[in-house]
């Protein structure tokens, strides 16, 4: 069985002031049967971390670099986010790829040394409108899946979160259908099996892109969906708490 994961993805949203309002806003209404994450900017991080200590609530980071340590002015390294007890952490974002330069190859350093210092790593995937008005959804995934999994040890591959966010869908209000969505998820997997065979199992593989307390209940109950990775939706303590209910 996968234990269901729904995680909100912050992005450059909230103060340090606004994200512990936030937490106010929802400790003690979070427990259930579904792991329960925030991923918020770097400067947040450790405060939530301690505001929420005692909770269901894991946190987690939106980006970190892959070298230890070194001259990247600006990058934050994977042993700071260890030092501040993190979770998980998110690794190519469509808009980290778009905006940021990552590429497959980034993104594979990235999962690997995430697993080295023992963070979970969300490996996000996903097609443009455009590649998928051309019947390129399938061929796009797999190839970020199998590059951006490259190298990872079998006994590894439970840590990895996979993220199937179709980019058309990200803060646009258009969600994938639920089937849509199952459909490309179902098809993650297999690539995932065909590189791991039965552990694909284990993989957990969340669905992103307009998710909200209206939709989640419907996208949730498909087959292999194990859970959201959620936007603005993920930024009010009610929308938040509502995403929970499934
Ligand atoms: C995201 O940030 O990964 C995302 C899916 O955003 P939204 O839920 O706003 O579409």
């Amino acid at each position: 069985m996968r234990k269901p994961i729904i995680a909100g993805n912050w992005k450059m949203n909230k103060t340090i002031k606004e994200g512990l309002e936030f937490i106010d806003g929802v400790k003690g209404k979070t427990e259930g049967d579904v792991e329960v994450l925030i991923c918020a900017p770097f400067t947040l991080l450790k405060d939530l971390k301690e505001a929420t200590k005692g909770t269901n609530i894991k946190i987690g980071a939106q980006n970190m670099h892959f070298e230890n340590s070194g001259a990247f002015t600006g990058e934050v390294a994977p042993g700071n986010l260890v030092e501040l007890g993190m979770d998980y952490v998110i690794i190519g974002h469509s808009e980290r790829r778009e905006y940021f330069n990552e590429t497959d190859e980034t993104c594979n350093k990235k999962v690997l040394k995430a697993i080295e210092v023992g963070i979970n790593p969300i490996l996000c995937c996903g097609e443009t409108l455009e590649e998928r008005e051309a019947g390129k959804t399938i061929e796009k995934v797999k190839g970020q899946i199998v590059n951006g999994l490259k190298d990872v040890k079998p006994k590894d591959l439970e840590k990895i979160v996979i993220a199937y966010e179709p980019i058309w869908a990200i803060g646009t209000g258009k969600t994938a259908t639920a089937e849509q969505a199952n459909e490309v998820i179902a098809e993650i997997r297999n690539v995932v099996r065909e590189m791991f065979g039965e552990l694909a199992d284990k993989v957990r593989i969340q669905y992103g892109g307009s998710v909200k307390p209206a939709n989640v209940a419907e996208i949730m109950g498909q087959s292999d969906i194990d859970g959201a990775l959620v936007g603005g939706a993920s930024l009010k303590p009610a929308d938040f708490l509502g995403l929970l209910k499934f």
